[in-house]
């Protein structure tokens, strides 16, 4: 029997687009090939090299005479330092709010002066950092939209005068907002939109001018846009799946209407979180993601029992991140209410049990 599935990463995608994926590893669109087989140069992979890269942008309402989209290799990661390679001329701008922020600003300290101008460090990141001044005119200022790990979430954007970046790889997608806010926005693929082995980048294409030093061809942003993103072999089977979830989410309303799902998902989970004594939230109310909910028991002496309920119940991956503990469940686009009703089904009953 299929699991309840609230991994944060690989993680769950919709059954339609594992159906069809799984097709096109055999045979894709009757052309008697599979996917895996043909040239990345073929007409059938640039046609969907080109719909996934039309498509990233129409879901995100941006103009494709402003913003071009790239499918990269190296994950979310690999961006941590690339933005650093190619725009950190004098000073990089971050918030630090999680642990992926935190290796962020790492890798930018690298390539020069890091300004970090908040972080919420202090509370183990339970919430958004809010009050601060961005004073010394950073290069850009770097966000990471939603905190996986500790289940916080920007409700509002940080107000700068400089090119603001994101790292989007755990709520990309999952609401309608305005993306031309952002001059750049990555998100790996592996939790809100494909399999892992490619990394979503929509960037604005004045920037290819502001790249500041000499960077290596695989590293610089310029190359790939020039060749379409296709400056070598691009990771196929990743990006078809990517595309497969873009055409799914369009045709279910886009934005607008995965925004509605995720929140009533989300809510449904939070209230039942503030109305059972057994649990508490981790992340302050205001801050709360509609994508990663973490929680921890009252008493961590009923852990056992309530795992016990959890298995039964074929709840998977629900465990929290080992700096949280607790319990986080991923509830990414993908998720249907029905697996969070479960969920809440099975704190309702362990609540009555004790
Ligand atoms: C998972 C995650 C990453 C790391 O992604 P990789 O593709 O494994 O490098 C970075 N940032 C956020 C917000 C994440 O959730």
């Amino acid at each position: 029997m299929k699991k309840h599935n609230f991994s944060a990463g690989p993680s769950i995608l919709n059954q339609k687009v594992f159906k069809e994926s799984s097709n096109a590893v055999l045979e894709l669109d009757d052309i008697g090939l599979s996917l895996l087989e043909i040239s990345h140069r073929s007409p059938e992979f640039v046609a969907i090299m080109n719909e996934a890269r039309e498509l990233s942008l129409k879901l995100s309402g941006l103009s494709s005479d402003e913003y071009t989209t790239l499918f990269l290799q190296g994950g979310a990661s690999m961006q941590f330092l690339m933005i650093a390679y190619n725009f950190l001329k004098t000073r990089g701008g971050y918030i630090n709010s999680g642990t992926w922020s935190t290796k962020a600003i790492k890798e930018a300290k690298l390539f020069g002066d890091v300004s970090e101008y908040a972080s919420s460090k202090d509370k183990n990141f339970n919430y958004i950092p809010k009050d601060y001044s961005i004073s010394d005119n950073p290069d850009y200022l770097h966000i990471t939209t939603n905190n996986t790990i500790f289940g916080t979430q920007y409700h509002k954007l940080p107000d700068c005068n400089c090119p603001l970046f994101a790292d989007m790889s755990s709520d990309i997608f999952c609401r309608k907002q305005d993306y031309s806010k952002f001059s750049l926005i990555y998100a790996g693929a592996q939790k809100n939109l494909g399999p892992a082995g490619t990394t979503m980048v929509i960037i604005k294409e004045s920037l290819m001018n502001k790249i500041c030093r000499e960077v290596p061809s695989m590293l610089n942003y310029k190359v790939h846009f020039e060749k379409d993103s296709m400056f070598n072999t691009p990771p196929v089977f990743a990006i078809y799946t990517c595309l497969l979830s873009m055409r799914w989410l369009k045709n279910n309303g886009g934005l607008a209407e995965i925004e509605k799902k995720n929140i009533s998902k989300s809510s449904l989970l939070y209230d039942e979180i503030d109305n059972n004594e057994m649990f508490t939230g981790f992340a302050s109310k205001d801050d709360r993601s509609i994508m990663n909910v973490t929680f921890n028991l009252i008493d961590e002496k009923y852990k056992s029992a309530f795992d016990v309920l959890l298995k039964e119940q074929n709840i998977s991956g629900i465990n929290g991140h080992r700096s949280v503990g607790g319990y986080r469940a991923s509830i990414y686009n993908a998720m249907e209410i029905e697996s969070i009703e479960v969920l809440v089904d099975t704190m309702k009953k362990f609540k009555k049990s004790i």
